[in-house]
């Protein structure tokens, strides 16, 4: 069997006969860090493997993770916490911690020349703060291990035999191999080539897939405002979520504006409550800019800025309070006259102003949906999954890994009887 490489020009040699199949120990479909990991093991541990993707390029997604600089693992050693931090179903993943947890994470991408740098929330990113440096280490571990790679290649479907998969169809070609690992993503952001076909599969084979829905989402909201501020990242603020007057979450941290609502780390977290509230509801957010001063503090630390700027005008004074461009958003809010006096302030437009500054209303009106989502929370159901290895229970010779598998999802779902 030929191998070949994410080479334009060894592609264009290849044997177009549509009916020509191809054989493999193992084949690998979806070429994220998921599919790249486990095609580049696998030929690792001998095998002879095929890593097959439908994009033009592997790592379409893991290059804008984390902005562009790819949050690839967590200052966690210890296997119970880390596992932890995915909610009810972590415990599905300590087997796999394990044998591959935070520390090989690191080990593995240190012995290959990228270095992990711990930054805010215990998150690991490159040294060097590029993706690509982690993209580069994948695909030269699979140019190593000699996985042949076939890219622009779309599986369309899967076709059965005795109870295996025995081929995955792709539009001009068949490929044959003992076992498949599909690791094709979920639904979230479906522009990298994440579009949930493996759901389709999933199911197809028996599988139960507990519906996809978007996590790790932003908001739009109905404020007009927030276009002004588009693009301003706040840090260190707190953000209550209410219904019917009732708190329902609270975060600390950063946030960002966008054109059509807020976004950043803070929002994100709660999106996957506020989409489940709003279903029963109107919901309101709480923005307080200034959450280390209580409404005291914080009037007294104003009093103390008016005084400093005693003679100039209102919009002068704010600059050691807000960022620039927030500046006029407020003072368009607190309807104080932005060239008044700072001395002439009275102590109910003070008040105003702390008001706003402490409790900024919010009302989102709906999540952004899989087109902007982070994650997707659901997939195929973990239960059905042996966590040792990620072999199907149900179907002998596949296996499941990466975001396909439903561990993010921490709601309940009765399904096929079945109550998860
Ligand atoms: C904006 C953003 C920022 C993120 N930041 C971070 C971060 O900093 N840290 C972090 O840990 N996670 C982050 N994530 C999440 C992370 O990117 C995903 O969880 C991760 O990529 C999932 O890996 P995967 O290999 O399971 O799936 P994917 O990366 O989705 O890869 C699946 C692959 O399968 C291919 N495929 C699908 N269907 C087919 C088919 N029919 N035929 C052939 N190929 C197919 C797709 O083209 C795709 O390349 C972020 C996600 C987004 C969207």
């Amino acid at each position: 069997m030929d191998r070949f490489y994410p080479d334009k020009q060894k592609e264009k040699n290849l044997p177009k006969d549509r009916h020509l199949v191809w054989f493999f120990d193992i084949a690998v479909i979806g070429g994220g860090p998921a599919g790249m990991m486990a095609a580049g093991r696998a030929a690792e541990l001998g095998a002879k493997v095929v890593l097959i993707e439908k994009n033009e390029t592997l790592g379409k997604k893991l290059l804008i993770t984390g902005k562009g600089r790819c949050n690839f693992t967590h200052n966690e050693f210890d296997i119970r916490k880390l596992a932890e931090k995915f909610g009810r179903n972590g415990r599905f993943l300590y087997s796999a911690l394990s044998v591959f947890g935070a520390r090989e994470v690191i080990d593995f991408f240190e012995s290959r020349g990228v270095k992990g740098k711990v930054e805010q929330g215990d998150r690991i990113f490159p040294e060097k703060g590029n993706a690509q440096d982690i993209l580069n280490v994948l695909i030269k571990y699979l140019t190593e291990e000699k996985v042949n790679i076939l890219l622009n290649s779309e599986i369309t479907g899967v076709k059965q035999k005795k109870g295996k998969i025995s081929q995955v169809l792709l539009r001009d070609r068949k490929i044959s191999a003992d076992k498949f690992i599909i690791c094709a993503g979920g639904k979230a952001y479906p522009q990298t080539g994440s579009t949930g076909d493996g759901y389709r599969w999933a199911e197809q084979l028996g599988h139960t897939v507990i519906p996809p829905v978007p996590a790790l989402n932003p908001l739009k909201t109905s404020e007009g405002w927030v276009k002004e501020l588009q693009g301003l990242s706040l840090k260190n603020v707190s953000l209550k979520l209410f219904q019917n007057g009732k708190k329902k979450d609270e975060r600390f941290g950063e946030m960002l504006f966008t054109h059509f609502g807020v976004s950043g780390p803070i929002v994100m977290d709660m999106s996957k409550n506020i989409g489940e509230l709003l279903k029963d509801g109107p919901v309101k957010l709480i923005l307080d800019l200034k959450p280390a001063l209580d409404f005291k503090k914080l009037d007294k630390r104003i009093q103390r800025d008016l005084q400093k700027f005693k003679g100039r005008i209102f919009k002068n004074s704010l600059k050691g309070l807000l960022p620039l461009s927030m500046i006029p958003v407020i003072i368009k809010l607190s309807g104080i006259e932005s060239n008044k006096q700072v001395d002439h302030l009275t102590r109910e437009e003070r008040n105003k102003l702390i008001h706003l500054l402490k409790e900024l209303e919010l009302t989102p009106t709906g999540l952004l949906g899989f087109k902007w989502s982070v994650v997707t929370s659901g997939g195929v159901v973990h239960r059905e999954v042996d966590s040792n290895t990620m072999c199907s229970k149900k179907i002998k010779n596949i296996y499941f890994a990466g975001e396909i598998v439903s561990v993010n999802f921490s709601g309940v779902v009765r399904r096929k009887n079945i109550v998860y």
